[in-house]
């Protein structure tokens, strides 16, 4: 079938893929690279991808709730389906493409291995809702998981069902607030840095506490004395990252924990960052109540678009009474999980549930797949590379790139940079664009909100040198464009098959639904 391109596409639009040959295809293609229009604009409601013979007669059923108008979901053949979400993936970057250098968000290769493991039949084919005696392995796993991630942080319990890293703050800062309640002392503040991820704040806001700010140092480390002086009878909590999201190690983290919890407040840790210090380093010695573990993140389970996320928390002992159900229990001779339905007895404090079933099955799997392939020596070795690789980006680049927090020493998982010495009128999202030209995803952008024109840039430890040097080759050439004002950085980027989107307007304005001739 070689389909004539019905692409809406109207070859010269300003989004044209033109490049810099200055060539305009009739089609909208480019190369290889096929222009793909909605899929609202080329599906029809007389087309379907199955043949099925009309229904014949049968009483209705419906009771006079049939569907009076047309169902306005578009139809494809099955081949032309296939093409149309094969093509928009080519124009999709992926971590299987190239280097993802987005901070923060701990970018790294999904091990193809983890990918069997979850669709073995005995798991991928589990449903949550099977008697306990038939899923006795499925709760094994997770058990064996959750006895890795307590050896692994220091910690006395884990909470397995968030499902991501905001969810598991949610979890953490429920179990603070039950905590607190429960000895009668119902505080309204918490306190979260400057340079925190905005689900930080988010999160205790969403809780029902008000937010105060704790200053940086010059450093770009929480201010202790600053921090210190706020403390008091109203403090419920702290939310600290540590390594923070300037990419430094908190080294006073257990002074700063001694002092919140001499103040009687408890200490959350957002452990998004804990990639740069598995294996080195336990939160719990730390004294740290609360820690949300991305394994999208450190423990290789893809992200978002590729499946759900899964953010265990763990505990210290004195959270461990409020964490949320259900939760696997061992027992003799296997495994229970804990429910409502247990009753007081089985978790007389729990603060509730926060999801539906325990977990991700599919993210657990994964994860343990992940964690065994390395073993103990592994995962150490993950933390030293992520951090090594991170520094080589931070030393090749801090010539052409103004590194804030490089002076003092070196960083962890994560090199930040800032906007100082471009050229005026040139900005942080015009060096971002152009790396798209060059073929690398942007890093992380203007974030951490402590430093100007930020940009964050995390390698992970999959990376080899070749791909890190050429990854630096093509920043340090950027950059040096960026320094002398060159102004065809505002063009970019001129070689992806969408320009610059007009972002402001597309997060203050979304456009949700597509309307025919809209
Ligand atoms: C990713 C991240 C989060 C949120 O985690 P999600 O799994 O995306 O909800 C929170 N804090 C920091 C520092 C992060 O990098």
């Amino acid at each position: 079938m070689n389909a004539p391109n019905t692409s809406g596409w109207k070859p010269g639009t300003p989004d044209a893929p033109t490049g810099e040959s200055g060539i305009v295809t009739v089609t909208g293609n480019r190369g290889l690279m096929l222009e793909e229009p909605l899929i609202f604009e080329i599906g029809g409601a007389d087309t379907c991808g199955v043949d099925l013979p009309e229904p014949s007669g049968g009483a209705d059923r419906l009771g006079g709730l049939a569907r009076s108008e047309p169902f306005g979901l578009p139809g494809l053949s099955e081949p032309e389906t296939v093409r149309h979400y094969t093509r928009l993936s080519r124009q999709n970057y992926a971590i299987d493409c190239g280097i993802f250098p987005l901070g923060s968000c701990t970018m790294k290769h999904n091990p193809r291995l983890n990918e069997k493991v979850a669709r073995m039949p005995g798991f991928g084919d589990l449903h949550p809702l099977q008697p306990e005696s038939t899923v006795q392995g499925a709760l094994a796993v997770i058990d064996e998981l959750a006895h890795w991630l307590l050896a692994l942080t220091g910690m006395h319990s884990v909470a397995m069902s968030p499902k991501a890293g905001a969810h598991g703050e949610l979890c953490g800062i429920l179990c603070i607030r039950a905590a607190l309640e429960a000895r009668g002392d119902a505080r309204s503040v918490i306190l979260v840095p400057e340079s925190a991820h905005g689900t930080n704040p988010a999160t205790a806001a969403f809780a029902g506490y008000q937010v105060e700010n704790i200053p940086a140092t010059p450093e770009g480390r929480v201010d202790l004395a600053a921090l210190k002086a706020r403390l008091g009878s109203d403090v419920a909590a702290v939310m600290i990252t540590n390594p923070n999201t300037c990419g430094l190690f908190e080294r006073e983290m257990k002074a700063i924990s001694d002092a919140v919890h001499a103040a009687g407040a408890l200490v959350y840790c957002d452990g998004a960052n804990f990639n740069a210090i598995v294996g080195r380093v336990r939160p719990g010695d730390l004294g740290i109540d609360a820690m949300h573990i991305n394994l999208h993140k450190t423990f290789s389970t893809p992200h978002g678009g590729g499946g759900p996320g899964s953010g265990p928390v763990v505990l210290s002992e004195a959270l461990a009474p409020f964490a949320p159900l259900p939760f696997v229990r061992k027992v003799a001779g296997g495994f229970e999980l804990i429910e409502e339905e247990d009753g007081v007895a089985a978790a007389p404090h729990s603060f509730g549930r926060m999801a539906a079933f325990n977990g991700q099955m599919g993210m657990f799997t994964r994860a343990l797949a992940y964690i065994l392939s390395h073993g103990a020596d592994g995962l150490r070795q993950v933390s030293g590379d992520a951090v090594l690789g991170a520094n080589y980006i931070l030393r090749s680049l801090q010539d052409v790139l103004d590194a804030p927090f490089g002076k003092t020493g070196p960083c962890m998982h994560e090199a930040l940079f800032s906007d100082r010495g471009f050229a005026e009128g040139v900005a942080t999202l015009d060096l971002a664009k152009a790396l798209i030209d060059e073929g690398f995803h942007p890093m992380t952008m203007y974030f951490p909100l402590v430093v100007h024109g930020a940009m964050l840039v995390e390698p992970t430890e999959c990376e080899s040198k070749a791909s890190l040097d050429q990854f630096i080759m093509a920043l340090r050439s950027i950059a040096e464009r960026a320094r002398a004002g060159d102004e065809s950085l505002h063009q970019a980027p001129q070689l992806a098959p969408r320009r610059r989107l007009d972002e402001t307007r597309a997060a203050r304005q979304p456009v949700l639904a597509y309307e025919v001739g809209g």
